[in-house]
Order: C-alpha cells, then structure tokens, then sequence
C-alpha cells in the first residue's frame, strides 16, 4: 500500500502487461489514479472487458479510479517490414508510395491515400516514435523520393509521422467515432483525442459536456494546437502533454519550454495538465528509473502537473506494478518540495479575463471566490478546503493554487467523483445530493470527519455552488468542526 501525502495524480496506460485482476489490483494499491485504454493497439471489444474489470476491482478496493479511453486519431503506419525486418543506413535513399502490402529497403509504401499530395520537398517523415527519420528531396506523381537522414531499423508495420500541417484526414476519424460511441455507452469517465489541431476536432466529438459525458482531454501533439492553445482549453476539459508525437512535430530542444507553457495555460483555464510519455521509459525494462527520468517526474510536479501518465511502462514492460509504485514516491517527494511561494507569485498572475466569452463572467465570480477561498485557508491556517461541487469545475478552480491543506471534493456524481482522479491533490467524497445549503455543508463535515479527514476544532472553509441554474461558486464559508 502507498503512504499518503501525495498530491500529483498518476494515470496509467493498461495494455497486455498489466490487464490481469492481480496486476491490476497491486497497481491500484500502489497508487494508479486513473487508467488509460489505449485504442493504437488492440480491439474495442478487448478494451471493454478490461474497462470492466478495472471498475469491478476499483469497487473492490473502495477507489474511484478514473477510466480514460484514448482516440488514436489519424494514426497511419507503414506496411509490413517483416519480422526480421529492414536496416536503413544514414544516407540511403528510398522511395515512399502509397500502399499496405509491403516495405522493403528501397520502396516503403505507407498507408495513407494522400501521401503523394501536399508533402514537399524538405518535408521530414518519422518511423516508429521518432526511431528514424527521412528527408523528401524530390516530389513526383506516382511516388515521393528521400534521403534517411537518421537511420536504424524498422520491423513490422511502424507508426509514420507526418507533419500535421501536411495532413488531409482530420481527427477524430470515423473509426474514433466508433470507438467513442461503445464507451460512451459503457460509461467511461474521460476520452482523449489525438492530434487535436483546433477547438473544433474537439466539438466534432459531440459528447454532451462533461459530467453528463465524457471529460475530454485533448492531447496537444502538433504545432496548429500549440497556435489554437487558448481554444482548445476552452473547448476541452483537461490537457495531455503528449510529448511523445510533439517532440516529433517540434525541435527536440523545444520540448521543455513547450511543457512549461502549455502547463501554464492550462493553470490560467483551470484546466487540469496531464505531462505524457517517456516519464519512467527505461522501467520497461529495468528495476529502478535513470536518474534522468526522476528528475524529469519531479520537474513536471514543479512545472505544474496535475498528473503524470505512463504508457509502455506498464501497458507492456516487465513489472507495472513497481512502476507505479516508483512513479508514486517519486511525486510524493516533489509534492513535499513543491515551492508554494514561488507558485504563489505565479498563479496569482495567471488569470484569464476574457467578457467577451459567454463563460467570461462566471469564471471571473468562481476565480475570485477561489481564490478568496485559498486567501482565507492561509490567514485562518484552516486545515481543509471542503468543495461542494456539482461539475467538479470549483475543485479544479482552487486545485491551481496548490493548497498546502487537503482539497476535499464532495459532488453527488458518481462520474464526477472519477474525473476528479486526474486532479491534482482532490480527494473525491460522495455527497448524497444538492440540497438546502445548511444540510448539505453539515453532511459534508461530518463525512469528512468521520472518514478521519477533519478533527473536532479544525477550522474548515467551505466552498460551495447552490444556485442550481449558474455555474459559479458562490458561496464560502468559514467553520469550526464540531
Ligand atoms: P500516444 O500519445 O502515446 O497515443 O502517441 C502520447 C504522445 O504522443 O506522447
Ligand atoms: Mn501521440
């Protein structure tokens, strides 16, 4: 069993490695907020089981463990390598065409229809996660001509990156659609989209807005996104940081400064930040973690994460359950050192202010009542902060200052009670409705209190939504737990 303590959320990707009741179990005990069914691999009716049997075993273990189904989007792949596959030496030239029959050394057909349109010469084209990269020289009508300016070995059917400017297919893709409509159906928490370019991939959706649907996370993986930012944070619930297709997409040394940026945004919107791929990517193999990559963990709880994700790590490596387990440490120590002040001075010049938009005005009411919220908890030294909250959304408003002093969310949504798992530092209560406010505060204390999250004479403040028909927070309060 993890000890408590701490605050950053852990999403974990579940694939053949890790889809057993005895793996699972062990991961959630060691602290998986969340699962993520990646659908790049595998069929939907193979992922509904094992998004059953992680609500079965979550139920078992009295946890809200958020489910997540991922979107591959326009994932296109190379034809078939072989098994043995094929060496492509720096310097080689190479010919791509359209096609799904086979590669070889000298010809690599690619299945995407559209490949000879739009790519120009300069283009660059990745294989398998960034492994090998080729520059276009020459365009001509039946085929396009490169050069591998960085080689290696390809086997079987790999991922190709295309520069999504040049794509023509856009996300979500009909089979997303599919995909989606079977979860929605089946309940899932959360939805991820791939390649998200503006806020309109992520109204093409068409989910009802979160809770009734799906929360969705756009996962920010191509340049347009980075540009369509602020649109995007409107239009999604939560953000991935999906750095494994952006550092493709952008200059590697850019990566860093993109995270911060993109962290930032998500602060200023309320929007919770999930920072994705290749956290722990050595523990596929290995015990322990490079030193590199526990630095990077503890850099993205600095950075303003609300949760970090692994994804080979435990969808296919040798022990998920030790990986979780490390990745949980690893925040709870970050956490511990999380730099309040420095966050103060930050968070409280994030602020979006924006009339024009019709959110405009309630954000500003449920900003400034947070934030009143998070003023008082110090002055008092209260010792938690019970949100009342019918969406969720004023548990994510205070979770951007970082409260030192638990952030209890008590929502009568059993669906909300699961989104809140990529939150940073909430810990979701059940609340058995909205009703008059004297009521509902007082059911709220005394759960927190008898679950051993509050004392008789703590100082708590209450943050609450009552009117019904608005969005806003409009009620705080002060009290002392008797
Ligand atoms: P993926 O997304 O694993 O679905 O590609 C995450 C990323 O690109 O980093
Ligand atoms: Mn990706």
């Amino acid at each position: 069993m993890e000890s408590s303590g701490r605050r950053t959320k852990i999403l974990a990707t579940v694939g053949p490695a890790s889809d057993s009741d005895a793996t699972l179990r062990g991961m959630i005990a060691a602290g998986m907020d969340a699962v993520r069914l990646n659908l790049s691999h595998g069929t939907v009716e193979e992922a509904l089981v094992v998004h059953r049997r992680v609500r079965t075993l979550a139920r078992e273990a009295g946890r809200d463990v958020g489910t997540l189904v991922d979107l591959p989007g326009p994932k296109i792949r190379a034809a078939s390598f072989g098994r043995d596959g094929v060496d492509l030496p720096d310097g080689k030239r190479i010919r791509l065409v359209p096609g799904n029959s086979r590669s070889t050394a000298d010809v690599i057909e690619v299945g995407y229809a559209a490949l000879l349109d739009g790519i120009e010469v300069g283009d660059r084209i990745s294989f398998g996660d960034g492994a090998i990269d080729i520059e276009v020289v020459d365009t001509a009508s039946d085929h396009l001509e490169a050069i591998v300016s960085h080689g290696g070995r390809l086997t079987g059917r790999p991922g190709v990156h295309i520069p999504s400017e040049r794509l023509r297919v856009s996300t979500p893709t009909d089979d997303d659609l599919r995909i989606l409509d079977a979860f929605v159906e089946e309940g899932v928490d959360m939805v991820a989209l791939s390649f998200v370019r503006s806020a309109h991939d992520i109204r093409r959706l068409g989910t009802e807005p979160h809770p009734r649907g799906p929360l969705v996370v756009a996962k920010i993986e191509t340049r347009s996104a980075i540009d369509n930012l602020a649109g995007i944070l409107e239009a999604a619930g939560a953000i991935m940081i999906a750095r494994g297709d952006l550092g493709i997409e952008c200059s590697i040394e850019d990566l860093p400064h993109l995270q911060k940026h993109i962290i930032r945004e998500c602060i200023a919107h309320g929007r919770p930040a999930i920072t994705a791929t290749q956290m722990l990517e050595s523990m596929s193999h290995a015990p322990t973690p490079t030193r590199a990559e526990a630095s990077d963990v503890a850099n993205a709880v600095f950075d303003g994460s609300s949760a970090v994700m692994l994804s080979g790590e435990t969808a296919t490596g040798t022990d998920p359950v030790n990986v979780v387990a490390t990745m949980a440490r690893l925040c709870a120590r970050a956490d511990a050192n999380f730099d309040v002040e420095g966050w103060t001075r930050l968070v409280t010049r994030l602020r979006v202010n924006d009339p024009q938009n019709s959110d405009g005005r309630y954000r500003r009411i449920t900003d400034t009542m947070t934030d009143a919220a998070w003023r008082v908890a110090q002055e008092l030294g209260a010792n938690a902060i019970l949100c009342l909250t019918r969406s969720g959304f004023t548990v994510r408003a205070i979770a951007r200052y970082r409260p030192q002093v638990p952030i209890l969310g008590f929502t009568p949504d059993e669906r909300v009670l699961r989104q809140l798992a990529i939150s940073w530092g909430a810990t979701a209560l059940p609340l058995s409705g909205f009703a008059d406010n004297e009521e509902m505060v007082r059911e709220a204390v005394t759960t927190a209190r008898d679950r051993g999250l509050v004392r008789t004479g703590d100082i708590v403040v209450v943050l609450a939504g009552i009117d019904g028909h608005s969005r806003t927070t409009d009620v705080l309060r002060v009290l002392q737990v008797t």
